[in-house]
């Protein structure tokens, strides 16, 4: 089987299993070779490792990362690309393909089994529809996790990495940065997939934190306090908060727990750094013990 990541073999496979692309699911494929070896060089994988592939395609990447990795376990919802892994995937015997949803899939058990519950990496061109519950779902799951090297939509990317005072900050800029260094490796244009994706790419290395870079006594807490501070993004941290039904707090607690922070009663959510939102958890809930 020759090497998938051009037009013309990735064309021929397509044509001799007569495959149609599901957009529900996400499908453009890789055709591009350099793109495909800078990705497998950006998620520093060696024979040493597990790999853990989200939408494995017709194996186009699998395939670099079989070379490079001791074992790949790749995951596909789209039951038609399964017999074309199957051909695709055939010169490898280190590969395990798998017929699932990645939501569904206790990745926990894979990581046990397969190695050891030593820490796995995760590499992967994402389906741009589901990208944040995959990297929520990976990071909450707890699994035993060094890295995860993805493509995502370029936008997704910016909003993973940046700091407070520009508008992609949010939510999930928090969320990734408590859990790992976002760091944007590359930038891929549609030009580089069968079909073209509307937007813009990039690959984007999540290296996850020993331990998180804040410490605070309730992460569940914190995440209800940051999600509902940008839930209502134009109205002051105070009001966001006291509004939001789930959190309970009184305003009285907020205006003090800012006074302490040195932080005006007027200031937004989003002019908050990870640690000030820690800081701000931590002290709302000492006033309620
Ligand atoms: N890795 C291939 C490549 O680079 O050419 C394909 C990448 S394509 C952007 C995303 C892949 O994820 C598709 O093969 C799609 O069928 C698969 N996919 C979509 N939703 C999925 C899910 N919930 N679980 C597992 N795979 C999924």
């Amino acid at each position: 089987m020759a090497t998938l990541g051009t037009p013309s073999n990735t064309i021929e496979i397509l044509r001799k299993y007569n495959f149609s692309f599901q957009k529900k699911f996400g499908q453009n494929f890789l055709i591009d070779t350099h793109i495909l070896e800078k990705i497998v060089a950006a998620s520093g994988i060696t024979k040493e490792d597990c790999v853990l592939e989200i939408g494995p395609g017709i194996g186009t990447m699998t395939q670099y990362l079989a070379e490079n990795a001791r074992e790949v376990i790749a995951v596909e919802i789209d039951k038609a690309l399964i017999p074309i892994l199957h051909d695709t995937l055939s010169a490898y015997d280190n590969v395990t393909i798998i017929n699932e949803d990645i939501l569904k899939v206790d990745v926990n058990r894979i990581a046990k089994e397969r190695n050891n519950g030593n820490a796995i990496k995760v590499v992967a061109n994402l389906p741009y529809y589901i990208t944040t519950p995959i990297v929520m779902g990976l990071f909450e799951s707890n699994v035993s996790l060094e890295s995860i090297t993805i493509m995502v939509q370029k936008e997704v990317a910016d909003r993973m990495q940046v700091g407070p005072g520009t508008k992609d900050y949010g939510a999930l800029s928090l969320a990734v940065q408590y859990y790992a260094k976002p760091e944007v490796m590359l930038q891929v244009p549609p030009t580089c997939f069968m079909p073209r994706p509307n937007v813009g790419s990039s690959v984007i290395k999540l290296t996850r934190y020993d331990k998180p870079p804040v410490e605070v006594f309730d992460e569940n807490y914190m995440f209800s306090l940051i999600r509902a501070s940008f839930n209502q993004r134009r109205k002051t941290l105070v009001n966001g908060l006291t509004n939001a039904a789930n959190l309970k707090v009184r305003k009285e607690d907020v205006v003090r727990a800012l006074e302490e922070m040195d932080l005006p009663p007027t200031i937004r959510g989003e002019a908050l750094t990870l640690e000030q939102f820690a800081r701000l958890c931590n002290l709302l809930l000492k006033k309620s013990d």
